[in-house]
Parts: structure tokens; sequence; C-alpha cells
């Protein structure tokens, strides 16, 4: 079958010819062991010799069905041949003169695209780096730089990246922060809208959020709120309708900049552009990475222009900001998105998502919830008959589909969510053969965790 994209034309099926991970990976695995710092863990040590589309085909000669996208960064797929023909050319025209030095035009297209696919008609400007964390982090600079302030708003359950700064602003401890402070300070985190486990309405959850900023931090004192439109390593928690439209009316009416993190959320991954989109929020600033650029690494922060250019010239930049290469590389990813209309591809992938998660649901006991958007949804698992997290149950179903060639992640701050981010190239079948194994993953670890009698209980 040939790729939507034109890209390697992978068999797109699952098929196993080793146990996972077989013979070479394992081999492999022990060299990595010596020269790998052990601080780097990879969720499957499977080593990869090609992926395409739906599947990851590893040294082994395994193909695997893969539900992580490199972490929603492959929404085209791997090798796009737009993303390919144009990392190519580039390649053979230059490969750095540092735009801070001697600028190319690769880089002001890139802001271009972003400035026009944002949320908001006002005019915009960008800025581009390396990595979201390096995005969110100068958004912080851009935001305390232009109103003067210096508190940063984050909220319980978010994460922004593993810098020191975005380690401040990430909630979870293990494995993110553990034993790396002491952490930037003037970082404020308060109540999230998690419908799942607080059962309130979006705006008596803002309400309480605004109230610990008004009496803990000051309204006046704060530099810019940061949110994820729908929370990523959070465990995919998306916010009761209300709660962000609630909380950018507060930031708006109190001179604070309201910054959406879309690093995860953001091209076509939920059905939109961006998932700032599905409350018409126009945030401030967005700042966006992963899936820009097809799997080169490539950041922006995008957003009005008045702030964008309130900071003085050469106070934001780097070595490799905006690399000529993983310019080339996002301008190919963002007319495939364009081409092959990878919006409307999420939300058919999303509507086999919530079907088929929805019937996991009301079939197993420790399935607490369903929740997500598009191509971005999840499982959060909890002990049957209650709301108390699952986290061995969640692992070991993790496990399972990993030894049945199926690559899902794990996610959430009590480590019981399975988040799916399929690549926006995969074809239905394929999703629904990777949610079939889930299925039977889950229905085995409950015969062997729960036991029967619990298992039919619902
Ligand atoms: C992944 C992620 C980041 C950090 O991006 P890196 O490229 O890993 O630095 C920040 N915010 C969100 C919402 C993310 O999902």
């Amino acid at each position: 079958m040939n790729s939507p994209t034109g890209g390697p034309s992978l068999e797109q099926k699952r098929h196993l010819v080793t146990a996972i991970p077989g013979p070479k990976s394992q081999a492999l695995h022990s060299r990595r062991q010596s020269a790998v710092s052990a601080g780097i863990s990879s969720t499957l040590p499977i080593y990869v010799q090609a992926a395409g589309d739906g599947v990851i085909v590893d040294i082994d000669g395994n193909s695997l069905i893969d539900l992580g996208a490199g972490i929603a960064v492959v929404n085209v797929g791997n090798s796009a041949t737009k993303v390919v023909a144009n990392v190519q050319a580039q390649v053979g025209q230059f490969t750095h003169t540092c735009f801070m030095v001697a600028p190319y035009e690769g880089y002001v297209e890139v802001c271009e695209a972003l400035n026009e696919l944002t949320p908001g008609t006002h005019p915009k400007k960008s800025a581009l780096f390396n990595s979201g964390a390096e995005a969110v982090e100068n958004a912080v600079k851009i935001a305390r730089s232009y109103t003067k302030r210096q508190a940063i708003v984050v909220f319980e359950h978010g994460y922004h990246g593993r810098t020191n700064m975005t380690m401040a602003m990430t909630a979870k401890n293990m494995p993110y922060k553990h034993t790396f402070g002491p952490f930037a300070n003037e970082v404020y985190r308060v109540p999230v809208s998690y419908p799942f486990r607080d059962e309130r309405s979006g705006s008596d959850v803002a309400k309480d959020a605004i109230t610990r900023i008004e009496k803990e931090v000051g309204g006046s004192n704060v530099a810019a709120i940061v949110i994820e439109p729908i929370q990523g390593e959070g465990g995919f928690i998306v916010p009761a309708l209300g709660f962000l439209p609630a909380i950018q009316a507060y930031a708006n009416a109190n001179g604070i900049l309201f910054i959406t993190d879309e690093i995860q959320t953001g091209f076509c991954r939920t059905g939109s552009w961006f998932a700032s989109e599905d409350e018409n929020l126009t945030p401030d600033l967005i700042t966006t990475a992963k899936g820009i650029a097809g799997g080169l690494p490539l950041a922006a922060v995008t957003g009005r222009a008045e702030i964008m250019d309130a900071i003085h010239p050469g106070g934001l930049g780097g070595t490799y900001g905006g690399n000529p290469i993983a310019c080339a590389a996002a301008l190919g990813a963002i007319a495939t998105m364009k081409d092959l209309d990878l919006n409307s591809k999420a939300t058919q992938l999303g509507e086999v998502l919530t079907q088929r998660l929805t019937e996991l649901k009301a079939q197993f006991s420790t399935v607490g919830d369903v929740r997500g958007r598009g191509a971005m949804q999840a499982l959060e698992f909890v002990l049957p008959g209650t709301k108390d997290p699952n986290p061995e149950f969640t692992s070991a179903v993790a496990k399972r589909c990993h030894a049945a060639g199926v690559l899902v992640l794990t996610a959430g701050t009590y480590s019981n969510v399975i988040r799916l981010l399929p690549p926006l190239t995969m074809s239905l079948e394929l999703l629904n053969e990777g949610l079939d194994v889930l299925e039977e993953s889950i229905a085995d670890v409950m015969q062997q965790m729960v036991g029967p009698e619990l298992a039919s209980l619902k």
C-alpha cells in the first residue's frame, strides 16, 4: 500500500517475527546501556529500522503499530515526501548560517505560516527555537519583559518541559523534577478543571483558581497564565467547558498575558490547527513544537505583534533556533497537513477512538474515564468500583500491548492513563487493529490482576 504522504511504503500491518524486543534489539540495548546515561529511558526498547504512517519496523524485522507518533510529533507520518524533499534540497544548499548572523527565507516563511495558522486575526509575529521547553521559557521571558511583572501562573497536572524554568512550571515530581531542584521562583500553581475527578462546572473551578491567584499572588503581579488547552503528560485532561474562557477573561481583564501551550495539542492533532480554537480562545502568545516539523527539532512562540516586538533587539534567539533544515521540514509538514486535510483525518480517527474507547469503558470496570479530542484520546484506569488510580494495571496493559506489537504511551499524574496519539496518516483499519489489541490486553490483565469476579463487575 502506498503512503498517503508518498513517504516510505512500508506495509501497513502488524507483523511480529520475534518476541518483543527481539534478539538484535536486545543486543543493541545492552550496548546502549554501556554508552547511554541511565537517566534516559525508552518506553519500548525495540531499535528502529524504518517507520512510516502507522507502523514502526524494528531491526529484527518486526512491524509494530505506532499509537504514539514519537509523542505527537510525526502528525504527518514519518518521512512524508514533502518533508524529505524540502530537507534534502536545504541540506544541499546550506545547513546553518545562524539566523542571528545571516538570515534566510525559510525562517521568515515559517513565521508567516504560524502567524496565519494560529488563533486570532490580529497582527502576529513569531520567534523560532529548538525545543518545546525552550519555547515556553522564551514565552515567559517575553511576558515578563512586556508586562514588567514577574509571577507566572500554571496549573495542577500541567507539563511544560524539563529545563529549570519549565521544571518549575511542570506539576509532576517523578520523573521530571525529583532531585533536580532548586527550581526557578515566581511560579504559582492553581487548580485546573479535571471533570472525572472534581465533577464541578468549568466556571466553578475557574472561580477557585482565580481566587487563589488573587489571594496568594495578586493579579497585578502576574505576567502570564500558561495553560495547555488539553493537558498532555498530565493525562489528556480536558477541562470542563467554560473553564478556559473564564481564565482567559480574567487574564484579559487584569493585564495578564494568556499563553496557551499547544506543543502537544497543535498541528491538526485534535481536528483543528490548534485546540484553542475549540472554545474560541485567543491566546496572547502560543507555544508550539512537536508536530510542527515532521520530526525535526523546531519550536516557536507566536503572539500579538506589539508584545513580540516589545523585546529589545538581540534579547531573543539562540545559535540553532529556526535552523534552516528544520524550517524546510516545517514548511513540508504544514503543506502536507493542508494537502491531506489532516484536520478532517484527525476527526475521523477521533470518531473511531471515541466509539471504541467508550465501548471499553462500558465493558471493563477498570476503565474509569475516556477523554480527549480528535486523535488525542486516553483511558484512565481505576480500581474497580472506585476512582482510585490503578497505575499497576495501566502499566501491565501497556506492557501487554507492547508484547503484542502495539506501541502505546502512558501518562497522568497518577501514572494511570494510556494515551493514544496515532500518526494522522494512519489508516482507520490499522487504528482499529491497534485498538483490538488494546481491548484484548485489558481483558487479559483483568483476568490476571482483578480476577473473574471483579472483572465482570460493571
Ligand atoms: C512536550 C511538551 C513540552 C516540552 O517540549 P520539549 O520539546 O520536550 O522540550 C512542553 N509543553 C507541552 C505541553 C509538551 O507536551
